[in-house]
């Protein structure tokens, strides 16, 4: 994804720099190479981050005529949006009874249908822009690690159905075995919507489509500080200013106090990721033989594929400041090989990671902490079709010069964490309990 003498944004030396992500070696779209902001520009709209929720809101607001700047620290994908697992995954993490007992039957609903169709936003995207992301439709497999995981599978899998959600299924053991190639797994929920593509060329693709509609992007453009005055915002980086009528920072989990609100709701975790080397034919023959994504019921959760070439991408929990060295991987490693053992003597050719941004209800947010000032955030490890839609309304909304309260989306601050020091011990703390309660339930 990035090599040695990539810069890096701002204060904030990135473990990626040391572990590139697969995903460069293997992406059709090529690197933007758009040059950094330099000396003073105006426009109607500055958006902040060139991750998939900044990409998707540039379109939106470009396809209606807006002026449009894009500034990115690093380079388009540098954040969660180039280094994900690439499973394409939809729905909020409540069922829709959920969302409706917590927020009326109407929203509740409405939300709920915003959440379906998450998946097919990113595959219309795709199409639409002709994006060369190895997009592949198989589905994504939910496998259940105890009883107790099965139960909670199970009832979501239920509860989803009885909602009226189509394309969600069962599977016993022995068909959870047939299509995942283990026998660790009690059963599991597929569910046939969902799908997975390459997540940087995805990123890429979207950049170049913003680009036609007139967007201009700046890359290496670490955004220093916000000015507000009457006519608007300066936003700063080290070499220009924009002067801008609105702002929208998806700065996300790479957010680093540009937007204070968002950053006191916004707990930041590492996941490690490891890819194997091409796996022989005999072996891989028998393992996600029918081309799924899955990632398992454990609250600190497993999750992995196949991709073309053979080689198994596997991820989970990572370090609290993410890896400095190979070691720092172990765990990752351990992990797969306990689910799948005849995988051992294979080399491991990629080791990554990235940071997640969680909220205190694992619902992303919308806020609008400014009349002019707009954020999305908060995806919780599921964001590849979340903040696709997310950017996608909050730049629609924008554009028609509209309010929080036309989102019907949770919108407004999450509930406040802890703050810094606290909050780390916090996060510690609760992944060692996650880790506990994972073996008994
Ligand atoms: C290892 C890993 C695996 C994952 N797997 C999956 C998965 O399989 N499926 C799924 O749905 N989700 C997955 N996710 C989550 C998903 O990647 C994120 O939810 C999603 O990419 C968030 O997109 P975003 O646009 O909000 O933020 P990001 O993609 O993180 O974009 C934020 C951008 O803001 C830029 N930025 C920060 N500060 C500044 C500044 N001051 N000035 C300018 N730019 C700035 C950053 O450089 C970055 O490019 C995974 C995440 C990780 C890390």
């Amino acid at each position: 994804m990035s090599s040695p003498s990539t810069p890096q944004p701002a204060n904030r030396p990135d473990c990626s720099v040391k572990f590139p992500a697969y995903w460069g070696d293997v992406a059709q779209e090529p690197a933007l190479g758009a040059a950094p902001l330099a000396g003073e520009v105006r426009c109607d709209v500055a958006v902040i981050g060139a991750g998939y929720s900044g990409l998707t809101a540039a379109i939106a607001l470009a396809e209606r005529g807006l002026d449009v700047r894009l500034l990115e620290a690093g380079h388009v994908g540098w954040g969660g949006s180039g280094r994900n697992s690439g499973s394409v995954i939809r729905g909020f993490k409540t069922s829709r009874t959920g969302l409706i007992a917590q927020y009326g039957r109407e929203r509740g609903g409405a939300m709920s249908a915003f959440g379906d169709g998450t998946v097919q936003q990113v595959f219309d995207l795709v199409a639409r822009f002709d994006i060369r992301c190895d997009l592949r439709k198989n589905g994504w497999i939910l496998p259940a690690h105890n009883a107790a995981g099965l139960a909670r599978t199970r009832e979501r899998c239920e509860s989803w159905t009885a909602d009226g959600t189509k394309g969600l299924a069962m599977l016993d053991r022995a068909q959870t075995a047939e299509h995942l190639g283990t026998e660790t797994y009690m059963g599991a929920m597929i569910d046939h919507e969902c799908g997975a593509l390459n997540p940087l060329a995805y990123a890429r693709g979207l950049a170049r489509a913003a680009q036609g509609l007139g967007v201009i992007l700046h890359e290496n453009s670490p955004v220093t500080g916000l000015e507000h005055g009457p006519d608007g915002t300066r936003v700063r980086t080290a070499q220009g200013v924009v002067r801008a009528g609105q702002v929208l920072i998806t700065t996300n989990a790479y957010g680093n106090g540009l937007d204070r609100e968002s950053g006191a709701q916004l707990a930041t975790i590492h996941t490690h990721m490891v890819a194997t080397d091409p796996i022989p034919e005999e072996i891989a023959a028998r393992i996600m033989r029918h081309g799924q994504s899955a990632s398992d019921s454990r609250r600190i959760l497993h999750y992995w594929h196949m991709e073309s070439d053979r080689r198994m991408l596997f991820g989970t929990r990572g370090l609290l400041d993410g890896p400095r060295k190979n070691g720092d991987f172990a765990h990752v490693i351990a992990s797969l090989h306990r689910i799948y053992p005849e995988l051992k003597n294979i080399g491991i050719s990629h080791r990554w990671a990235g940071r997640v941004g969680m909220t205190r209800d694992f619902m992303p947010r919308i806020d609008q902490p400014r009349p002019n000032i707009w954020t999305a955030y908060g995806y919780c490890g599921r964001g590849v079709a979340m903040a696709s839609s997310y950017g996608t309304l909050v730049g629609k909304v924008m554009a028609e010069k509209g309010n929080l309260a036309q989102i019907e989306v949770p919108n407004g601050p999450a509930p406040k964490l802890p703050a810094l020091p606290l909050r780390r011990m916090g996060i510690v703390s609760v992944t060692q309990l996650y880790r506990m309660m994972d073996m008994v339930a």
